[in-house]
């Protein structure tokens, strides 16, 4: 790309063609350059506005070996000086071949298509750039952020002394709360007069548990190996036909707990399992924690868009949380990052805080300065709360709720279809909006037969790019699994898929190296 200034006839739009008196400041968002931003910006949009208008697939099908020579070949020491160029460049080695999850037939993870005053709320934090972790770095986007965790906490019903961070995530959100039960746990453990960042906590880490569903989400196992607890200390709970935790199984293991001398330090129930969307019996679980003095963490990360649905009350129970993890990034359609950590108990969040003369001293604190850094596992971090605030001013939280009810209306009647269809078997009705299902070789086929149909199956869709699904275990056993967060996926898409995907195990099976018949 040439370094002189653009001809009269050059097509590209003002600001984003090369220009002969570019130095380097003028790529910075300053006063100066305020009109090359919107160009710059605006042709982006403009491109990713066409690209997704134009998908008909979720998916082309790329495989690794196809795309790594693409982006394996620009020379990242070689600029383009040229945001079109670089844009062009740009469809090669990943608009054209990225995963669509705004498409119809998108049905594998926890993705949702986004709401787009959410995009309009990232548009505007990534260029002003606030951090969130002090005042001094952001002021009213501190404001914002905490009128959005006080408003999350009343939905959830929290009471008046609760408080939270916004998170990069449900892992991060999980590991925070397991952090706070931790150091709450160790306080009592330690009577009260030794800070938990003392060393005796080493005496008393071996003897915590985690008492969690076996359906929950791997980031528990996680947290506790982070916290310096061994794999030992998260006891996974049976759950039930529905992939509920089983409180009489959780009950037997508190009393195991106490006779042995061990510290039930949480008890982790998942509100939606990311597998089957099932919700733990909330209710039951908050009474054997207030029993036993355990922390009870809920797991919302999926289930927390029933916070603004029609089916708020599946979620009975979550108000006698001491700490809930919410991804908006998940069921409230808002783009990656933003999620939430909520305590009941804001003094809890002391665990956390650390103060630092160059960013948050002490005397802040006392100043009351609401530094948010003192109460986060981050130091510098996004604004994402602003995407939430922007959609519920523009859309308001019933619109959001909306679409959440409707994946769900939508799983309860794939449900349905899949029940009635022979072709494949699926294991529970869904309460949210995911179907774990197998297609079934025949009548009493082999399990291996079953596994390796399964797993071609969910493959060969992938590399036709037709449609999406995802894949789990069951009892050790291989299943696809639609998990749906698209309203404008019909019925008609998931008949469409089953179809798909019925196929391409015909033609596994057709095509399968027969054993010889003399090997039975
Ligand atoms: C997705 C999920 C998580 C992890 O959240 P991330 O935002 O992916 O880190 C935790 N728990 C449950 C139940 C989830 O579904």
């Amino acid at each position: 790309m040439s370094l002189l200034a653009p001809s009269a006839e050059d097509p590209s739009p003002a600001g984003i063609s090369p220009a002969a008196s570019d130095d380097s400041t003028d790529h910075l968002l300053t006063n100066a350059t305020a009109e090359r931003y919107r160009a710059a910006v605006t042709e982006a949009v403009s491109r990713v506005g066409a690209t997704i208008a134009a998908t008909d697939r979720p998916f082309t099908g790329i495989t690794v070996d196809g795309l790594a020579p693409t982006v394996a070949a620009v020379d990242l020491d070689t600029p383009l000086h040229d945001t079109a160029a670089a844009l062009d460049e740009l469809q090669e080695v990943y608009l054209r071949d990225a995963v669509y999850f705004h498409h119809p037939r998108y049905l594998a993870h926890l993705n949702c298509p986004v709401v787009i005053p959410a995009l309009v709320g990232e548009a505007v934090l990534s260029a002003l750039n606030s951090s969130l972790d002090t005042w001094d770095q952001s002021a009213g986007g501190t404001l914002i952020e905490r009128r959005l965790i006080d408003w999350t906490a009343a939905r959830i019903g929290l009471g008046a002394a609760a408080d939270g961070i916004f998170t990069s995530g449900g892992s991060q959100s999980n590991l925070q709360a397991m952090l706070l039960a931790r150091d709450e746990a160790c306080r009592r453990e330690l009577a009260g007069d030794a800070s938990p960042k003392d060393a005796r906590l080493t005496d008393v880490l071996p003897r915590l548990r985690i008492l969690t569903s076996e359906c929950s989400h791997f980031s528990i196992r996680k947290s506790a190996t982070l916290l310096g607890m061994g794999a030992e200390a998260v006891i996974a709970v049976p759950a039930d036909a529905d992939k509920r935790m089983r409180t009489d199984a959780l009950a037997d293991e508190l009393a195991r707990c106490r006779r042995e001398g061990l510290i039930p330090m949480a008890v982790v129930a998942t509100a939606g399992t990311t597998d089957f969307g099932s919700l733990d019996p909330m209710p039951e679980i908050a009474d054997l924690c207030a029993r036993y003095g355990a922390w009870m963490h809920v797991d919302a990360a999926y289930g927390c868009g029933l916070l603004v649905s029609r089916r708020r009350d599946l979620l009975a129970g979550i108000e006698r949380a001491d700490s809930v993890t919410v991804d908006y990034h998940k069921s409230f359609f808002q783009p990656v990052s933003s999620s939430a950590v909520l305590v009941r108990d804001r003094t809890t969040l002391r665990h956390v805080t650390y103060h630092a003369d160059y960013l948050n001293p002490r005397r802040m604190a006392e100043a009351r300065i609401p530094n948010q850094v003192d109460k986060s596992l981050q130091t510098t971090r996004r604004f994402d709360a602003l995407k939430l605030w922007l959609t519920l001013r523009i859309m308001g939280a019933g619109a959001l709720g909306e679409l959440f009810d409707e994946v769900i209306d939508r799983a309860a009647d794939a449900w349905k279809l899949l029940y009635d269809d022979p072709r494949f078997e699926v294991v529970v009705e869904p309460r949210l909006s995911t179907l774990v299902f197998r297609y079934v070789p025949g009548t009493d086929p082999d399990p291996d037969l079953s596994d390796q149909v399964n797993l071609h199956a969910r493959d060969a869709l992938f590399a036709s790019g037709d449609a999406v699904v995802a894949g789990t275990t069951v009892d050790g056993r291989h299943y696809l699994k639609f998990t749906l967060l698209n309203p404008n996926t019909t019925l008609d898409d998931i008949a469409t898929v089953l179809d798909l995907i019925a196929e391409h195990a015909g033609s596994y099976l057709a095509e399968r190296p027969r054993p010889a018949l003399s090997a039975r």
